[in-house]
């Protein structure tokens, strides 16, 4: 199922300026966007994975991770594939790196879900980015919100302002990737920009409850100086915003080590200095 996507600009030789990310592709006929999931066919912008799932499951909010937001409660969670970053050690790469889904999905279905669920409040958009599913994702919040119930997005939090500030109304809350505040990291090992994510994060906080979580890579954004940087600039924003220090497994491209638990307890108490609600994920026994 394939459906005109919202964002973009026509331009004279029929190529086609999509303005969804900060990526600001200039798409020539025929081809996608480094998405891959948007596509520019004679003129007109399609989006690929509009209501394909490649995975649905009712997941502990905990989960996303939210410590912070409807604790015990459960999320309907629910992802298709693409992604606008190339993360050498993405955990998701099966469906982020490919175009796999295994169904398509009917938003007042996924809505009888919920609700057939007392323990249920809503649903999370996750896996794999769901930025890059922005239609599907707008038009399933609205409805959603309309049943009285909760839209949560896990994302890496790589989108433009505009389109952010349409689609924020229907959101209550998010989990925001911050993978490093090192231009070259982003740059390197992730394809893309830190700025642009931290412009999400300072607009996410006007409107809805947000959470972050940074991946600890050892060797590669894992210095004192970064966990400073990050945990005094989120202060300045909220000192109750809640961070997840996540422990990285050796995935896709990376082969580094697992994190040593002792690295992130390091790290969770020098970010303890500027934040009031620290957590280390990923280690059975830790928090
Ligand atoms: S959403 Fe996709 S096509 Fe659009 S700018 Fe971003 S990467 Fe490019």
């Amino acid at each position: 199922m394939k459906k005109e996507a919202l964002w973009y600009k026509k331009l004279d030789d029929n190529s086609i300026h999509c303005l969804l990310c900060p990526h600001n592709c200039k798409i020539p006929e025929g081809k996608s966007g480094i998405c891959k999931v948007r596509k520019n066919e004679k003129g007109v912008l399609y989006t690929l994975n509009y209501k394909k799932a490649s995975s649905i499951a009712m997941d502990p909010i905990e989960k996303k991770p939210l410590y912070h937001f409807h604790r015990g409660k459960k999320i309907l969670s629910i992802g298709t594939f693409g992604c606008n970053f190339r993360c050498d050690f993405c955990q998701n790469y099966e469906i982020s790196q490919s175009d796999y889904y295994s169904s398509v999905v009917d938003i007042d279905k996924l809505i009888n879900t919920c609700k057939k669920n007392p323990n249920c409040i809503g649903i999370a958009y996750t896996y794999n980015e769901p930025t890059i599913w922005y239609e599907f994702v707008l038009e399933c919040s609205k409805k959603f919100k309309e049943a009285g119930l909760k839209n949560v997005l896990v994302t890496n939090g790589y989108i433009n302002i505009p389109p952010l500030k349409e689609l924020l109304p229907f959101i209550d809350a998010m989990n925001i990737d911050v993978k490093s505040m090192d231009e070259d990291f982003y740059k390197i090992i992730c394809g893309g920009r830190p700025k642009p994510v931290m412009a999400t994060l300072e607009e996410a906080v006007k409107f809805c409850h947000v959470e972050i979580t940074s991946l600890i890579i050892p060797t590669q954004n894992d210095s004192e100086e970064d966990m400073t940087k990050l945990s005094k600039w989120l202060a300045s924003l909220n000192p109750d915003i809640p961070l997840h220090l996540s422990r990285y497994y050796p995935r896709y491209h990376m082969d580094l080590p697992p994190t040593d638990p002792a690295l992130l307890m390091k790290l969770k108490n020098i970010a303890s200095k500027y934040l009031n609600h620290v957590y280390i994920g990923n280690v059975p026994g830790l928090i």
